[in-house]
């Protein structure tokens, strides 16, 4: 049985005071709701909200012992060094962070960092005791020119090269977040979204065989909402959702929470 995972990327979203708002009114519908808090706690199920860097700090202190885990929204492929306004992978893992991001499609379009370079930063992040939620996924244009399994397997299978099965299985979940489907409100279909994850699924069982596969997490992102959560879950490949917009507003993020468990 595989963990469902509920991870909230916030962006460029959230001030500290803005960040530890939320987190304190999260805390107070999760204290008082059994049904969402007691699968968190036994851990049959996981939050994760990815603030910005400065709200790093708010977040995991207004957390205290809340059962939501702590992630990071980059990291740089070096430990430490002469690179301005970057943050190495071990710097955020001993802050306190359980994942940290690697991939996003903002990170890959917007800001042009390439495959070599996110292969060089998911080993950076397996080198710590953080684990990865890598994203991968296909542009609109990728889509309808037929690539779309050709853009995961470059994508998936060029930054795991050398990887090894216990990193995988550990320190390693995978988000599918199709580019044309992230803050547009184009949610993929259900079948879409699985086809997607379950396409993942297969490339790694082909490479690192079916019970590694099996315990893979892999999640779906794009335009997830509490109205569309619950048939995203019951597909048999999706194990949780990367949320963006929905995941700013307590209330969204909660109907989400509710949807999945
Ligand atoms: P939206 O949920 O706003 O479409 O964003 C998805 C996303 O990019 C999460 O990482």
């Amino acid at each position: 049985m595989r963990t469902k995972m509920i991870a909230g990327n916030w962006k460029m979203h959230h001030r500290p005071q803005e960040a530890r708002a939320f987190v304190e009114e999260l805390g107070r519908v999760l204290w008082a709701r059994n049904e969402l808090y007691g699968p968190l706690k036994e851990g049959v199920a996981e939050a994760v909200l990815f603030p910005t860097a400065l709200s790093l700090a708010a977040v995991q202190d207004a957390l205290g012992d809340l059962p939501v885990s702590l992630g990071a929204q980059n990291a740089h492929w070096e430990d430490h060094g002469a690179f301005t306004g970057e943050i190495g992978a071990p710097m955020l893992a001993d802050f306190g962070c359980a994942y940290i991001l690697i991939g996003h499609s903002e990170r890959r379009h917007l800001f042009h960092e390439t495959e070599v370079e996110l292969a060089r930063k998911l080993r950076a992040v397996l080198s710590t005791s953080a684990r990865c939620l890598f994203c991968v996924g296909e542009l609109l244009e990728e889509r309808e020119a037929g690539k779309t399994h050709q853009v995961l397997e470059r994508q998936l299978l060029g930054a795991l090269e050398g990887v090894t099965i216990p990193d995988l299985t550990d320190r390693f979940a995978v988000a599918y977040e199709p580019v044309w489907a992230i803050g547009t409100g184009k949610t993929a279909s259900d079948g879409d979204a699985e086809e997607g994850c379950g396409y993942i699924r297969h490339l790694v069982a082909d490479r690192y065989g079916q019970e590694t596969a099996q315990h893979l997490q892999v999640l779906y992102g794009g335009s997830v909402k509490p109205g569309n959560t619950a048939g995203l879950m019951v597909q048999g490949d999706i194990d949780g959702l990367l949320v963006g917009g929905a995941s700013l507003e307590v209330p969204s993020f909660v109907g989400i929470l509710e949807a999945a468990l």
